[in-house]
């Protein structure tokens, strides 16, 4: 792990840490969040940087569970099939946004749409749920239009929450904001002073300060700035996520977003004895089982916490 540090008046935070590398559904992506001492950013708990995948290799993750997060999907290339047991079936295309909640139980499965299906790249975020909405009812919501902000040397997307005044339509049950910004030149983005700050490189090299920022990293930039200065070393493509800091300690485990060791057991065995929590996916794909949790809660077959 490679750190560099900036020390700048009112010393707000400056790390770059490098992502670890992961299989998902064979699909080797790089794991920028959460790293050990950064949990969150904001609401963001997690991000996969997939991809771009080579040949016809498509993303193929059979059906899966999830509590208490929120998962955020945003391609740059490619197509992926939603499929959740809320009964929605939704190609995701680049420009998209596919929002599911999960509350307290929802499962899906993300499939390549066909066999000539082009490469995918692109981001898998999850967002923390916090505890006022993270126990109520799972939901989706497809995204076909978000709105742009154009600023000097950058054109910029709005996933969730608002960047430079610009607001996406999408639910956000916390403070938080993640925009797509194409980079071409020098830049400055205005962000709240309160709002901490990460930027995920997917392609290209962006100066921020004396550090460069490329593919594979995570730059934390803290709170305390009003305005982030971004210079391209190459043309790149940046996600920019931030927020209030995260009032809650976050527990995850697998996919499962908690508060306690005994939330994620119950919500494991209520997925492993498929007791009707997780609803069903229709997919063709397998259903995904993993192990227990390494640690020893006793809970009731088949109830909630
Ligand atoms: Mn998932």
């Amino acid at each position: 792990m490679s750190t560099a540090s900036i020390p700048t008046s009112g010393a707000p935070a400056w790390e770059i840490t490098e992502s670890r590398t992961a299989d998902v559904g064979g699909v080797v992506v790089r794991r920028a969040l959460p790293r050990r001492g950064r949990r969150t950013v904001g609401a963001w708990c997690f991000a996969d940087h997939m991809g771009p995948t080579s040949g016809s290799r498509g993303l193929n993750i059979g059906p899966h569970p999830h509590i208490g997060l929120q998962t955020v999907t945003w391609l740059f290339e490619g197509e992926v099939l939603h499929r959740d047991s809320l009964g929605s079936e939704q190609p995701i295309r680049p420009g998209q946004l596919n929002l599911m909640t999960a509350g307290r139980g929802v499962s899906h499965a993300e499939e390549t749409s066909s066999a000539s299906a082009p490469p995918v790249h692109g981001m898998q975020l999850w967002v923390a749920q916090p505890s006022s909405t993270r126990d109520g009812d799972p939901a989706f919501e497809h995204q076909s239009e978000l709105p742009a902000v154009e600023l000097a040397g950058c054109r910029g997307t709005v996933l969730v929450g608002s960047l430079a005044g610009v607001r996406s339509p999408a639910r956000a049950d916390s403070d938080h904001f993640g925009a797509d910004l194409v980079l071409e030149g020098e830049t400055t983005v205005p962000v709240a002073i309160d709002h901490e700050h990460a930027l995920v490189v997917a392609s290209g090299r962006v100066r921020l300060g004396t550090s460069v920022v490329e593919p594979g990293h995570l730059a934390y930039l803290g709170r305390g700035r009003d305005e982030l200065h971004l210079e391209v070393v190459a043309p790149a493509r940046a996600l920019l996520l931030g927020g209030s800091p995260f009032p809650e300690e976050v527990m995850m485990w697998w996919n499962y977003v908690a508060r306690s060791t005994r939330e994620i057991t119950q919500a494991h065995r209520d997925w492993s004895t498929r007791s009707g929590r997780f609803g069903r996916v229709v997919s063709a794909l397998a259903p995904i089982d993993v192990d227990p949790p390494p640690w020893d809660d006793e809970v009731t077959p088949g109830s909630r916490p």
